[in-house]
């Protein structure tokens, strides 16, 4: 499998392997990574896929796309990851050995349980992969990596419970001050491993995702200091995502001649974008419906094509706070594909964005062609999350988080008859339970795990919005000893 970059210079060279983009992050031109092309997946291989059990599944699909890393070795990967043990956090009733089960909330309704792994957070379902497979290929080198990452809260505490005692890896999460729930936070800033180091921004999400930007494009800094990235630009957790949209489909269907649609809570665009190469690789997706929160740029583009990302000060602090992004780190992705895959109208576009301006691609040939992809969108805001979280107690006794009460909203306002429509359930209630507490009046069941967190000792350092300092401090602990011991 060859890779490319968005922006079209890595190509002419020598193809970058799977497992120089698990390290490298964004490409040296500043696009992201792509395959080549998608792989076609045949009506035989998609009955063969049926029954497979979730890390059997994996296998298969990240097959199609790594061809540096030998079977058997992926094999053992994918089965330590997919395990019940990890992804032990289910609802009652359901089966923890399905990773994600699915729950019929009424007959073509249904809830996909993406957060049943260490963080209660759908970003598990990939990061817990990518510890693996880092602690894997730098075993492999002999060689450490350093990453950073910027985190809205979700991100950090899931690249941290995966990477944390890994051989190798340290790693350096920036997160915004303050803007984080009180149970996110703990759930950071409680870890106690030494190759784990907080840093709260005093800014916001966009301002940590800036700095980390800021850094990666340093090409000497990040050459001397080995700097990777676990956010969800990295390729390798887009591919880890496209694994449970054929499980999702498989668990909601009877044969593979059925469709079903998808509507997923969008944030950085990574986990549509999974649904979104799941659908180009052929897997039978009639709609994916992508859902914000009243931080609405993507479904301002789908429903206008105008891309108009805004800034810090107009990025709203809202109880889906996971969704609370005014740019769209991966919908490069899906942009190269819209336009045909020419890196020169990409880079085109994103100069634009780049200098903190907006597309429009009303008038343009690419408008007809966007209807082909199957996006449909809508928001969700406060009054819209508290109702729903309402009445899927009041109806069906189950408690839904922040988040995928926002998918399901809107998703409900997409269903089209006979059609199935699958909410993936990107977290936890008990993440958000300030909310799950105005929206309902009792606080949400805690896991056994997760009792007395707040509690613990906290190691954060806090600072001001300014990438030197973030340098400064990633230097000062790389040179404070070995990793590993
Ligand atoms: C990260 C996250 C999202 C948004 O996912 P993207 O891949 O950024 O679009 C939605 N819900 C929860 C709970 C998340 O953690």
């Amino acid at each position: 499998m060859r890779y490319l970059s968005t922006r079209g210079t890595v190509s002419q060279g020598s193809s970058p392997a799977f497992s120089d983009i698990l390290l490298g992050g964004l490409a040296p031109d500043g696009g992201l990574y792509l395959p080549e092309s998608y792989p076609r997946i045949s009506a035989v291989e998609l009955a063969d896929w049926r029954e497979l059990p979730y890390a059997t599944l994996a296998l298969r699909i990240l097959q199609k796309f790594i061809d540096d890393i030998p079977a058997c070795d992926l094999k053992s990967l994918t089965d330590r990851t997919y395990t019940a043990r990890t992804y032990r956090h289910a609802r009652p009733g359901c089966d923890a050995s399905d990773i994600t089960p699915l729950t019929t909330l009424e007959p073509g309704l249904h809830l996909l349980e993406l957060s049943n792994g260490p963080t209660l957070a759908f970003k598990d379902m990939a990061m817990q992969l990518l510890g693996n497979l880092f602690e894997y290929v730098l075993a492999k080198r002999k060689e450490t990596i350093n990453i950073l990452g910027a985190t809205s809260g979700d991100t950090g505490s899931a690249a941290e419970y995966a990477m944390r005692g890994k051989q190798g890896v340290r790693v350096f999460m920036l997160s915004p001050h303050g803007l984080m729930s009180a149970f996110q936070r703990a759930q950071m800033y409680s870890l106690q491993e030494p190759n784990i180091f907080n840093i709260a921004i005093e800014g916001m999400f966009d301002d940590c995702q800036d700095i980390v930007k800021a850094v990666s494009n340093d090409a000497d800094f990040k050459a001397q200091y080995k700097i990777g990235a676990v956010n969800s630009i990295n390729w390798a957790r887009v591919l880890a995502q496209i694994v449970y949209y054929f499980k999702g489909y498989f668990a909601a269907t009877q044969g593979n001649d059925e469709q079903v649609s998808f509507a997923v809570p969008s944030g950085n665009f990574g986990n549509i974008c999974a649904g979104h190469i799941a659908r180009m690789m052929g897997l039978p997706i009639a709609r994916l419906v992508l859902a914000t929160n009243e931080n609405d740029v993507l479904d301002e583009f789908f429903r206008t094509g105008v891309y108009r990302p805004r800034g810090t000060a107009d990025t709203w602090v809202t109880s889906s706070p996971s969704m609370d992004i005014s740019k769209a780190s991966n919908f490069e992705r899906f942009i190269f594909d819209l336009v045909g895959r020419d890196p020169a109208v990409v880079r085109e576009l994103w100069a634009k964005v780049d200098a903190g301006g907006s597309f429009d691609l009303r008038g343009t040939p690419y408008m007809a062609r966007l209807a082909d992809f199957g996006f449909v969108s809508g928001k969700s805001a406060h009054a819209d999350r508290l109702a729903t979280i309402r009445d899927v107690w009041q109806k069906h006794r189950l408690m839904i988080d922040t988040h995928t009460a926002d998918a399901l909203k809107v998703g409900r306002e997409h269903r089209a008859a006979g059609i199935p429509l699958i909410v993936l359930e990107t977290a936890q209630p008990v993440k958000f339970a300030e909310t799950i507490q105005e929206a309902l009046g009792c606080d949400p069941a805690r896991p056994k795990d997760f009792e007395g967190m707040e509690e613990l000792p906290q190691r954060v350092e806090v600072m001001p919005a300014d990438t030197r300092r973030v340098k400064d401090f990633i230097v000062a602990h790389c040179q404070a000893g070995q990793i590993g011991q």
